[in-house]
């Protein structure tokens, strides 16, 4: 049952609830989202067959603002997963302090196996079939496993189509040169080392080796971000396995390999396998991939100190009862990976005051908001002794019941 994530998610809530002094009334509007969106989106494929393809969007809460969260195109989604996903992007837009509640869908699909044509009938169609119930100010989706920002862009275009006038502010995660946010490819990668490093602080520890499972946009951009500060990266891996190089690995190196070959593998060190990545004795462990990566059954391997869940939901509750027991500090999701929603919130301002912000600027502003939102977890679990994940709940259930209930 606990690697059902929406199960997992409810558990959670509930924990959280007995940890807080929250009104019950909150407890009743979070167990259940607000509302499912389930369609088909048919698609004519390149040889001139109709494919159908199921879709769903989920938005769990508006309280705090319009439902927010990304669109996952990957063969493993489903109405559960998407739940659990929408919940914990409720949560999450609260701990980082941005005006939205949480929404989340996608297709089951594995875009890799698309044309380029396809994908983009694919997209066009589904934003269609979503055109009524997304919008500005309503619910805005974003990219996140298997989507890209060239597919926001062709959302925002068939939704602005659907509305009559030009709507960009209701998607965000769009290429710069259509509206996007200078930084928005960096900012879940960037915004996982801000975290990591603000809570470094107050371990009292610095720097050290760092291990990461998934080399998509999140992983690389962390890796990056990493090695910039002085970590060493010792072991990348992705959906094929991974690499594993003690003396380090220059990730530039990898990511040019990886475009090269399609694979990690062979790129430097020893070949390893995705499970054996996360019991590797390395300092830092990122799982930055899928749900339920570390399990009841791998959880007594891990060697790590501290994990950073750039991942949503990467740790099986089993897996965080055996890590807590085992004092390995968890940076949950809801606060590691918030950084690409942070700067989904500045595009979306930018996008509605017709302006543009310099890199710098956004990068500095997201620094700023990872450290606020680290410090009030970090706070939070001293002062209750409770674990960063516990913190970062009751820190979410907190701003969710100061808004007054309509
Ligand atoms: N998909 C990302 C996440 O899980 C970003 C969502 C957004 O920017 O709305 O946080």
């Amino acid at each position: 049952m606990s690697n059902n994530p929406w199960q997992r998610a409810l558990s959670q809530l509930q924990k959280t609830l007995e940890l807080t002094d929250t009104h019950p009334d909150l407890h009743h509007r979070l167990k259940e989202p607000d509302n499912v969106v389930e369609v088909n989106v048919p698609v004519t494929m390149d040889s001139g067959e109709t494919k159908t393809f199921r879709g769903y969007r989920v938005q769990h809460n508006n309280m705090r603002g319009p439902y927010k969260g990304g669109l996952r195109f990957h063969p493993q989604v489903d109405l559960d997963e998407a739940k659990a996903l929408a919940f914990w992007m409720t949560m999450k837009n609260a701990v980082i302090g941005v005006p939205f509640g949480g929404g989340k869908g996608g297709i089951e699909v594995d875009p890799k196996e698309l044309s380029g044509g396809e994908l983009e009938r694919l997209t066009r169609n589904f934003a269609r079939e979503l055109a009524h119930v997304i919008g500005p100010e309503k619910d805005v989706p974003a990219p996140d496993v298997g989507s890209t920002a060239q597919m926001m862009h062709w959302i925002a275009d068939e939704y602005s189509k659907h509305v009559g006038e030009d709507a960009p502010a209701v998607v965000t995660g769009k290429p710069v040169e259509h509206g996007g946010s200078e930084g928005r490819t960096e900012a879940t990668g960037y915004g996982g080392g801000y975290a990591l490093e603000a809570i470094l602080v107050k371990l009292g520890k610095e720097t050290g080796t760092v291990a990461i499972q998934g080399f998509g946009n999140v992983g690389l951009y962390f890796a990056h971000y990493a090695a910039s500060r002085g970590f060493k990266i010792v072991a990348l891996s992705d959906s094929k396995g991974g690499i594993y190089a003690p003396e380090g690995i220059d990730v530039s190196a990898a990511e040019t390999y990886k475009k090269g070959t399609g694979t990690l593998l062979g790129c430097a060190g020893t070949d390893i396998s995705n499970e054996e990545i996360l019991a590797l004795p390395v300092d830092i462990l990122v799982p930055a991939a899928l749900e339920n990566a570390i399990t009841k059954e791998n959880a007594s391997h891990v060697q790590a100190k501290v994990i950073l869940e750039l991942a949503n939901g990467p740790t099986t509750i089993e897996a965080d009862d055996v890590l807590k027991e085992r004092g390995i500090v968890v940076i949950p999701d809801i606060l590691a990976n918030a950084g690409g929603v942070a700067v989904s919130y500045f595009e979306w301002e930018q996008n509605r005051a017709g302006e543009r912000w310099a890199k710098d600027d956004v990068l500095a502003r997201l620094k700023e908001k990872m450290e606020m939102a680290a410090a009030k977890v970090w706070n939070e679990s001293i002062e209750k002794n409770i674990t960063l994940r516990d913190a970062a709940y009751v820190v979410a259930l907190r701003s969710l019941g100061e808004v007054k209930q309509g």
